[in-house]
């Protein structure tokens, strides 16, 4: 069984709406059509699913239906909970536009960092031929100097800057949630199974049957707070492979009121999932190292 925290998927509320608005269907979508404004929400079958569920994420809505629920049933319970998913996806608008008049704003060159946009320096010395040129490639380096990151690279190296900047960060992200999953478990008297980092841009972290745990290294990017969180969350999988109350209890007992945790990764997470932000390739030589 796995578990993922922190996906901005939202589970559709029990309470059924009095306004209700029409719904159309096709074989691959029904429609939401209220004063004209017809909402199209897809239809995908789904043999894992018990019941049906809507959700909401960032391309749009989506029912699910169980192996062998009638697409009627689907439209009844779409048209129930209409009211509910206009509002959602127009939540979801506005917080796309508030995110593009974000994005708008970030630094040019910098690397998210526990939270911190830091300033990103490239220094490339143009090693001139030959071994010199290939000795210089391999001392390519990324490291963080009074608040700052700096890539010293020649321009021979075959990584692209993101890439060698991606590795360092993966690095960190090893090392840190390493020491907090060996804080976190012994505080909580787990014995977690083998670690492992991905690079995963939607699941954060998982948690599989036999106690083994993986974590996104986009963490590190996050604030420490919030990848503490996470770390929690999958080790109280090891006492609880499901989101029961019970499992909650653990986790809050540890990281206190999850809200604001939650709150973060369906709101802020876009920000780890681009966390590189390098300067537009400024001549021809830089651009054979920015081509990758
Ligand atoms: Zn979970």
């Amino acid at each position: 069984m796995h578990c993922h925290a922190g996906e901005p998927v939202l589970g559709c509320p029990q309470t059924a709406t009095k306004r209700e608005a029409s719904v159309a269907r096709t074989p691959e979508q029904l429609t939401i059509d209220t004063e004209g404004n017809p909402v199209a929400v897809r239809l995908r079958r789904s043999d894992r699913a018990k019941r049906l569920q809507i959700r909401i994420g960032h391309d749009g809505a989506e029912i699910v239906l169980p192996k062998r629920a009638a697409v009627h049933e689907a439209e009844t319970f779409l048209r129930e909970r209409s009211t509910w998913v206009l509002a959602k996806l127009s939540e979801l608008r506005a917080t796309r536009s508030a995110v593009h008049a974000e994005e708008q704003s970030l630094p040019d060159s910098a690397v998210l960092l526990a939270g911190e946009w830091l300033p990103l320096s490239i220094n490339i010395s143009q090693a001139s031929q030959g071994q010199s040129a290939i000795r210089a490639g391999r001392r390519s380096k990324v490291s963080l100097v009074d608040d700052a990151i700096v890539l010293r690279t020649a321009g021979t190296d075959d990584t692209s800057p993101e890439d060698m900047l991606a590795r360092w960060l993966r690095n960190r992200a090893r090392r840190e949630i390493t020491q907090r999953v060996a804080i976190r478990s012994e505080e909580m008297g787990v014995q977690p199974g083998k670690l492992s980092i991905r690079d995963q841009r939607t699941r954060w972290a998982s948690c599989s049957a036999s106690g083994n745990l993986s974590f996104s290294w986009r963490l590190i990017c996050a604030p420490p707070d919030v990848l503490d969180y996470i770390v929690v969350h999958e080790l109280a999988h090891l006492a609880h492979m499901n989101h029961s109350k019970r499992f909650w209890r653990i986790v809050e007992s540890h990281v206190g009121d999850i809200g604001r945790f939650r709150k973060w990764l369906t709101q802020r997470a876009w920000l780890i999932r681009q966390p590189i932000r390098l300067p537009a390739p400024a001549c021809g030589e830089q651009l054979v190292l920015w081509a990758h």
